[in-house]
Parts: C-alpha cells; structure tokens; sequence
C-alpha cells in the first residue's frame, strides 16, 4: 500500500459541540500523521466553492449555510492508504448508518451536520488541501 494524503475537516457543529480535541486524539491514535492543521471560518461563497460539485442537489444550500456557519479545522493527514482508511474512521455520512466506533457515529448530530470530512480520492485529496493550503503550509513539502 502507498502512503497517501487525504484532505479532513473538523466540521463546524464538532468545533461548537467542542470535540475538535476528541476527534484530533483519534487521528493520532489511527496512526495519520498530521502535515497541515488550521482553523479558519469559511465565507459562503469558499463553502460554495469547496462543495462545488454537489451545486445543484437539494442539500446544497443546507450545507453551505452550516459549513460557513461558524469555525472549522481542516487538516492534511498522512498514512498508508489515507483516503481509505480515513473514511473508514469517520464512518457513513448519516450517522443512523455509521458503524460503532466511529467518529460520525460518536460526534454526528444529523446527515448534514456529520463532524467531519474525508476526502473521496487521492486526487480530490489533493486538490482539497490547495483549497486550504498554500505549498508552505503543508509541513512536509518543505525543504
Ligand atoms: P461524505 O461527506 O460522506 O463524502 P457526500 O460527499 O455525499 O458525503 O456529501 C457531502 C456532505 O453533504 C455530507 O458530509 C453532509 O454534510 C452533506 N449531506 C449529504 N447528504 C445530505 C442530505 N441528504 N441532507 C443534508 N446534508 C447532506
Ligand atoms: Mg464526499
């Protein structure tokens, strides 16, 4: 298996229900190592922009509403088949489906309001992270 990146997001309604701390224990205990971390707020036009290619489905304007609602915390995690292994982490997208053990499962409130983020490829992954990061600021691409 190939290390991989993946792009995560502590979703806003984790940050406000305070389990960024609790969901950051898990990714370091999962074994990612963490390459790129920051709290930022999104406007509603960058929430538009990073969910872009769900424009037009029925929960679009629910979800970008919520993503920019308040803070959230993407992240660049890295470990051997990243993409994988981060979706199996975070579990199902609505909660009521999500395995035992979980993040979603533990920290969900609803299917929009799901806690967190997981990349869907390795090259949306990338794509992800230089929506938030600039080159610098992924720890590991510097010299
Ligand atoms: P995932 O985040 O598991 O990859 P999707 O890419 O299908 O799921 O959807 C992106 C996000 O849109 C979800 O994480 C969730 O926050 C929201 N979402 C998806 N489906 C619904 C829905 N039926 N109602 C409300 N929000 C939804
Ligand atoms: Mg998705």
């Amino acid at each position: 298996m190939a290390v991989e990146r993946t792009l995560a997001i502590i979703k806003p309604d984790a940050v406000e229900n305070g389990h960024a701390g609790a969901i950051l224990q898990r990714i370091e205990a999962a074994g990612f190592a963490v390459r790129a971390m920051k709290l930022i707020r999104l406007t509603k036009a960058e929430a538009e922009g990073f969910y872009a290619v769900h424009r037009g489905k029925p929960f679009f304007e629910e979800l970008t509403t919520f993503m920019s609602s308040g803070p959230c915390i993407p992240l660049v995690l890295e470990k051997e088949n990243a993409v994988a292994a981060w979706r199996e982490l975070i579990g199902a997208t609505n909660p009521a489906n999500a395995a035992e053990g979980t993040i979603r499962k533990d920290y969900a409130e609803s299917v929009g309001r799901n806690a967190v983020h997981g990349s869907d490829s390795v090259e949306n992954g990338r794509l992800e992270a230089n929506y938030f990061f600039a080159e610098h600021e992924i720890v590991a691409n510097q010299a």
